[in-house]
């Protein structure tokens, strides 16, 4: 597949392609050009041309645009999750559940396009003030790989209401699913430049996007310590960020939670996207009072996972997507094991000597009694490894829970309103559900504080980020 710029299909001049592979398999799926800083000037060229005539259309008409876009991706929801699966690895269900997703972010963002928000200042006989919202021009997009539809989806609703233009680079294991959706985007009304896709390396490609001084904004979605490169080259040239680093979400479970859905809610909150999720529940604390029980029935539930390729039918969880990223999560649990700082009850292993072996699985695997300074504990485990903790009381959990660099999400799992009220006033981070884990609609502002990233996704929080005020002064 080519890139896409100025609304059609882009080459570039280096001859080098990106290969894009199956994680199921480890088979060619596709190839798209390994992109240049050239390109990103040409992008930028495009949406900069393109910049005036979208951002004079109003929010309604803009909003049109992504509602009928939507409609074209539900209508092709088969085949986009087919893709989907096939460059990412995720079983199908959830490949169809993330492109519904990326079409309820438009249609949220088309449905609040009607409300075009500012402030009016009467200052008596000084004048008054109109406060209005202005788009930036050309921003920027960096997604990863874990949920490249959603995710998309986070950036270009939001961008392209405000009246911004955006350039987009895709992860280089799964640019496949943005071209296809840029291109339903291009065809269902935007200007040609309105949305420009570049694929390559993130150190050519990103790069160059983050430092082109044309571009003002740039959304990133990814690992802390490319977050902290592109906040020192975006700082330097004064620009807007909005940065979502991932999470190491710690989930509570009290003795008076509904047993069965805290159980269910694990399993989905860490399972889910084979564990490679920002939000996943990646540290469970259970009270000492039910924790056996609990322990118990979760890992009933883990074994019974079933792991193969997306694409089958009674798949429950497939492969991870990148041999880097399973490689990283097996060094961990090796770790753990050799250091004794848990106790592996389930899991563990790849799928070697398997059918499966040449694909980028990893087991579900369930690790109990760990430490506080083991790395299943002190960092981003992105993967489906789960480590469970069992808790003294509500006190322990709180002070564990935050005893971490980051905080995007948390869960708290009780009938309890005090307890509700504990964690909610006192575990730091960016959202705190009750009685759920992983849930983001687009109408629910979304992001993390610490360093889980700068700056909110989703709801009227995200279209403000991509826009600036601007004041008419009028003195009479
Ligand atoms: P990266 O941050 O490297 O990748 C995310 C995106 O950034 C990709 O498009 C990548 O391009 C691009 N990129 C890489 N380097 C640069 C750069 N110097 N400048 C601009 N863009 C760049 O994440 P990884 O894939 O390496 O994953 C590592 C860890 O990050 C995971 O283990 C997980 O902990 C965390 N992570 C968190 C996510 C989240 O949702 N918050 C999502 C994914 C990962 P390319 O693909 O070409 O390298």
């Amino acid at each position: 597949m080519l890139m896409r710029i100025g609304g059609t299909e882009w080459k570039g001049n280096d001859e080098r392609w990106i290969e894009v592979k199956n994680p199921a398999s480890g088979e060619l799926v596709d190839q798209v050009p390994a992109g240049t800083k050239e390109d990103v000037s040409c992008a930028v060229d495009a949406a900069e041309a393109a910049f005036g005539p979208w951002a004079k259309k109003s929010l309604r008409e803009r909003g049109m645009i992504l509602f009928h876009a939507a409609q074209v991706v539900r209508d092709q929801h088969k085949d986009l999750a087919r893709l989907l699966t096939l460059e990412q690895g995720k079983p199908i269900r959830e490949s169809i559940d993330e492109v519904r997703g990326f079409a309820n972010i438009l249609e949220f963002y088309a449905g609040i396009s009607a409300l075009s928000s500012g402030d009016v200042i009467r200052l008596g006989p000084a004048g008054d003030c109109m406060v209005v919202r202005e788009p930036f021009g050309v921003c920027g997009a960096i997604i990863p790989w874990n949920m490249p539809v959603l995710i998309m989806g986070w950036k270009v609703g939001p961008a392209l209401l405000a009246g911004n233009t955006l350039v987009l680079k895709p992860a280089s294991t799964t640019p496949l699913t943005s071209l296809k959706l840029a291109g339903i985007l291009d065809s269902a009304g935007l200007f040609p430049g309105v949305l420009n896709v570049v694929t390559g390396n993130g150190e050519t490609v990103g790069e160059a996007i983050v430092k082109h001084p044309a571009i003002r904004k740039v959304s990133f979605t990814g690992d802390c310590t490319t977050g902290n490169k592109i906040r020192a080259t975006a700082g330097a040239h004064l620009k807007d960020l909005t940065l979502e680093l991932g999470g190491s979400d710690p989930m509570i479970v009290m003795p008076d939670a509904s047993l069965e859905k805290a159980v269910e809610g694990a399993l989905r909150g860490r399972f889910y996207n084979a564990g490679q999720t920002c939000t996943a529940v990646k540290r469970l604390y259970v009270h000492e009072k039910i924790s056996t029980l609990f322990i118990q029935k979760l890992k009933e539930r883990v074994d019974a996972i079933t792991v193969g390729n997306g694409l089958g039918s009674r798949i429950d969880m497939g492969p991870m997507n990148n041999a880097e990223q399973r490689e990283k999560i097996s060094r961990i649990v090796e770790e753990t094991r050799e250091n004794k700082e848990g106790a592996i009850l389930t899991g563990g292993s790849t799928l070697k000597g398997t059918a499966y072996e040449n694909g980028y699985f990893y087991r579900p695997t369930l690790v109990s009694n760990v430490v506080p300074e083991s790395k299943l504990v002190t960092s981003e485990i992105f993967g489906p490894v789960l480590p469970v903790m069992t808790v003294p009381d509500l006190d322990t959990a709180i002070r564990e829970a935050n005893n971490t660099r980051y905080g995007l999400g948390a869960s708290i799992w009780t009938k309890d309103l005090a307890t509700t009220k504990r964690v909610f006033d006192e575990v730091r981070a960016g959202i705190i559900w009750v009685n759920r884990h992983l849930t983001v609609p687009p109408e629910v502002p979304f992001g993390g504080i610490n360093e889980s990233g700068i700056g909110r996704e989703n709801g009227q929080h995200a279209l403000d980020s991509y826009s600036r005020t601007k004041t008419l002064f009028l003195g009479w």
